[in-house]
């Protein structure tokens, strides 16, 4: 293992014409804004300057390097200022993008909760975020119109439940996606939840993790369904059984998407229950000390992965970081099944789980309130987020299933939604992102009632959903390269010579069985009001050409 203060005493090696800023080569200087600010001072400290200063002397007083950088190590952003175009995106002065309030951003590790904790998030954004509430396709909730003066003690809420922000954004270990069925799946391979707390608990707020290249993403779960997207994580630990050791997990390294899509690579190595934690520190301090730092659009760990190639990083890992060999794994079958676990299904010990879709990943403070009364009403005390911004219920008994769906329908919530609902998602957007060309949220919810309508007439011929990602603008975060129809948000003429706000069309892109990038195709941008029409077009001539068994994907 090499912690930072020590890898400047290591001998450089061959020097490049040029390095990539990677610290274990010697390459410490020129740094570029956000490493000067990472340098300057580690950002996990502007916690203390938020308690004792900015809290008590409001938003004015905050210095500029902590609101627009180290903020987000506590899973804090300035929200988009109301009102701004999305056409000035990339042309204004970050001041003049940035509101007075902040989105905070609670991080949920394996997208487990308690009903404790879901009130308790929900108790918060009614008090202090105007009851606003979005699931990210990364299993946290989102709250939004947050002060700084409340922060304190808003972390004192979350934090007496068992909650956090701790790193939920910034160059740093983010979330740990896992399995919402973990430990309840009769299908389950292993159940990583022990290894997911195990990084929780030894890692997020670790000093020596928390000056990254960028930001590290990580998916760890036992289910044959790959139902943490593992495909395009920084680090995936995918359930496999190996033919001699048993249950454990496949390594795969180096997927991410945003404008240079990669899907991870597999290192060949099977990796035990008990040595997950550890390996997934030793890939982490890889990152931390070769990943490529210069420029800051090369700085995910897939561009290391791809210059370096599956064989040398493994290498580096084995004899840098572990010293000693991993052991040589199958790789994991294919999943077939859904992903995204809406409806009921049963657990493996007799009760029943239930999940439900969530309008484009919107919901409210008052409705997780709700939702939390409802569960524990049907006697569950535990809830799950999911990568497809969904909700479930565990541990229901199934006299409870009929009366907990019926509830939880009334919120808005559905254990049978349509196809279209089922299948869209949606990025944060103009509403609050300042990144955003074009508004998603409203839009995507908008485009499910437009589609129910529409296609009522087909909705019994599809056997598979058609996914369909709205993207604010190419950074992908509602993964626009692996839906069905992909949308990423962008200015699009509207045959009047205006300029408005539309989507560029990425189509044919898939995970799992139909893994691959869409295609981007050139004619196809659509305007956000004729969104509607042109997924109807679409999907109409899809059910006519397909044929027998063929998915969209394809
Ligand atoms: Fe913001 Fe763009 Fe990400 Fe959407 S895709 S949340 S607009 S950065």
């Amino acid at each position: 293992m090499v912690p930072p203060t020590e890898t400047a005493t290591r001998p450089a090696r061959k020097r490049k014409t040029r390095g990539e800023g990677q610290w274990a080569l010697g390459y410490r200087e020129p740094l570029n804004a956000n490493e000067r600010s990472k340098k300057d001072d580690n950002p996990l400290n502007v916690r203390q300057r938020i308690e004792t200063i900015y809290a008590h002397r409001g938003f004015d007083s905050i210095d500029p390097a902590d609101l627009r950088g180290r903020f987000r190590w506590w899973g804090l952003y300035t929200q988009r200022a109301p009102g701004i175009p999305g056409a000035r995106t990339g042309t204004i002065e970050p001041e003049e993008l940035d509101d007075r309030y902040f989105m905070m951003r609670v991080r949920i590790d394996g997208g487990a909760l308690t009903t404790e904790q879901l009130r308790t998030i929900g108790e918060v954004s009614q008090t202090y975020a105007r009851d606003t509430a979005d699931i990210t396709d990364r299993q946290n909730v989102q709250l939004h119109w947050v002060r700084v003066e409340d922060v304190p003690t808003i972390w004192q809420k979350l934090e007496g439940v068992g909650l956090s922000t701790t790193e939920a954004c910034g160059d740093c270990p983010r979330v740990v996606l896992g399995s919402p069925v973990a430990g309840i799946a009769a299908d389950e391979i292993i159940d990583a939840t022990p290894a997911i707390e195990q990084i929780r608990e030894k890692f997020i707020g670790d000093r020596s993790l928390s000056n990254l290249p960028r930001k590290f993403k990580s998916a760890i779960s036992g289910s044959p369904r790959w139902d943490t997207v593992p495909e395009i994580n920084d680090i995936a630990l995918v359930g496999v059984v190996h033919p001699e050791h048993g249950p454990g997990f496949d390594l795969w390294v180096g997927g991410g998407l945003s404008t240079n899509p990669k899907l991870a690579v597999r290192l060949g190595a099977w990796v035990p229950l008990d040595e997950v934690a550890e390996v997934w520190h030793a890939v982490v301090q890889i990152f931390r000390d070769y990943g490529y730092r210069r420029l800051r659009h090369r700085a995910r760990l897939k561009f290391l992965v791809n210059d370096w190639g599956p064989e040398k990083f493994r290498q580096v890992l084995e004899d840098e970081y572990l010293g000693r060999e991993l052991v040589d794994g199958p790789a994991p079958e294919t999943p077939t099944e859904a992903r995204d676990h809406i409806g009921v299904h049963p657990q493996k010990d007799g009760n029943f789980y239930v999940g439900v879709k969530s309008p484009a990943g919107r919901v409210s403070g008052s409705t997780l309130v709700e939702v939390a009364k409802a569960a524990e009403r049907a006697g569950s005390r535990r809830v799950r987020t999911t990568v497809e911004q969904n909700l479930l219920v565990l541990d229901v008994p199934e006299s409870e299933v009929d009366t907990l769906v019926a509830d939880l329908a009334g919120l808005g919530l559905q254990a049978d939604p349509s196809p279209w609902r089922r299948s869209v998602m949606a990025c944060t957007g103009i509403e609050f992102c300042k990144l955003a060309i074009v508004e998603t949220k409203e839009r995507a919810i908008a485009l499910v009632h437009d589609l129910e309508e529409r296609l009522a007439d087909i909705q019994g011929d599809i056997d598979n959903p058609v996914t369909i990602n709205l993207n604010g603008c190419p950074n992908a975060c509602a993964r626009t390269q692996v839906a069905d129809i992909g949308l990423k948000g962008q200015m699009v003429p509207d045959g009047n010579g205006n300029q408005v706000e539309g989507f560029q069309v990425h189509l044919g892109g898939g995970l799992g069985l139909d893994a691959g990038f869409g295609r981007k195709i050139r004619g196809h941008k659509v305007t956000s009001a004729e969104l509607g029409d042109y997924v109807e077009r679409l999907v109409r001539r899809y059910l006519e050409q397909r044929t027998e068994g063929e998915r969209f994907a394809q």
